[in-house]
This record gives structure tokens, sequence and C-alpha cells, in this order.
């Protein structure tokens, strides 16, 4: 499985705030699309870097409300690892594995964001796969006896 197969179901929407933002804008966009993160794009329009909600939730934690005022940019992970769509599904498992986040962006071959995939869009594609081979293995094993 590929990361293009999950994208072909869950759509290519990429959601994404501007740098500048704040961070009680970033939790709006966050709670009224129910995901976790966002692409943050920088003031020439590229990729900045991405935030997510355990960000904003350090945030506060170091800070208090008074966080939920600062821009974006200021609390937002730079430099993002990326996937590309003929990537591996089990290599983005990987990815966030190792680096102990949960969401991927990915890029197309102009280098632009394409689409997001979460660790929740894996676990789905990968339940469905194993699904399915347990219903091929019990064909083939009712089939012999
Ligand atoms: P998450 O588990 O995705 O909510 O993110 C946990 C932390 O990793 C946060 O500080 C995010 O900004 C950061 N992060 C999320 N996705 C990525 C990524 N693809 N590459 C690098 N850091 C990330």
């Amino acid at each position: 499985m590929q990361v293009r197969h999950i994208l072909e179901d869950k759509g290519r929407d990429v959601i994404t705030v501007a740098s500048t933002a704040t961070l009680q804008e970033v939790a709006r966009i966050l709670s009224d699309n129910r995901i976790g993160a966002l692409l943050v794009k920088g003031k020439a329009g590229g990729l900045a870097g991405i935030i997510s909600e355990r960000d904003v939730v350090r945030a506060v934690a170091d800070k208090g409300a008074a966080a939920l005022g600062e821009a974006v940019e200021r609390h937002m992970t730079r430099n993002p690892q990326t996937c590309g769509e003929a990537d591996s599904v089990e290599s983005i498992m990987e990815m966030m594995t190792r680096g102990r986040f949960r969401h991927v962006p990915v890029l197309g071959d102009d280098d632009q964001p394409c689409g997001m995939v979460s660790i929740g869009d894996v676990v789905k594609i990968r339940i469905a796969e194993t699904v399915r081979e347990a219903a091929v293995l019990r064909d083939y094993i009712s089939a012999a006896v």
C-alpha cells in the first residue's frame, strides 16, 4: 500500500494557516475541522512548518492563556518530515514511530503540499488490509478442507 491509496480515499485537502496567525486561531481551525495539525505557510507562501494540537497544549502549559495570543511561527516545528505519494504506508508508520509525531505532509512533484496523512489514516488502511488478508486466508483454508 502506498500513500496515494490513503489520499484517494480521504481526499487531498490541505488545511493551512499563516505563520502570523495566533494560537487561538489555530485552536479554532483545528476544532472546526476536527483535525490535529495544520501546515504553516510562510510570508512568501511556501511551506514554513507544521503546528499540531500538541504544540498548542505545550505553549499553554508553559505560558498560560497568554500563549493563545502568540504567533504560530513561535511555536511551530520548522522543516517537518514529509513524504511523497509513492512512499509505502509502512515507511510512514516507521517515520511517525521514530519521530514521535502523528502527521506527515505529502508533497507533490512540484514540492507543494498535496495532502496530509495522520496516524488515524495509517491505522485505518492497515486494519482494512489485515481484514482483507484474513478473509483470503479463511477462503483458502475452507476451500482446502
Ligand atoms: P503530533 O504528534 O503530530 O501532534 O506532533 C507532535 C510534535 O511533532 C509537535 O511538536 C509537532 O509540531 C511535531 N510534528 C508533527 N508532524 C511532524 C512532522 N511531519 N515532522 C516533524 N515534526 C512534526
